[in-house]
């Protein structure tokens, strides 16, 4: 499960923006302007016949800056993405 999702600067952040952009989801918005320090991704790849899917989560960061319900205040009764 990606950090950003309880982080205050999911909705401005650039590298939540590109973890969005990976998993095909809407973006939170389309100017992000916070730039993170020492984010880091794991990214998990999966081959299923010839298919591959990559899943990016964010597990680490320094700017973390815990808001816990942060993303699903902003998009009120929508799964959380995994
Ligand atoms: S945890 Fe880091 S990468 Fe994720 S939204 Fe917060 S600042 Fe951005």
């Amino acid at each position: 499960m990606c950090i950003c999702i309880d982080c205050q600067h999911v909705d401005a952040c650039t590298t939540y923006h590109a973890v969005e952009a990976q998993h095909q989801q809407p973006h939170l918005t389309e100017h992000p302007d916070f730039e993170p320090t020492k984010p880091t991704i794991n990214v998990n790849i999966r081959t299923h016949d010839t298919e591959i899917q990559m899943e990016w989560d964010v597990v680490g960061c320094e700017s973390f800056y815990p808001e816990w319900g942060k993303w699903a205040r902003l998009r009120p009764g929508e799964l959380l993405p995994t």
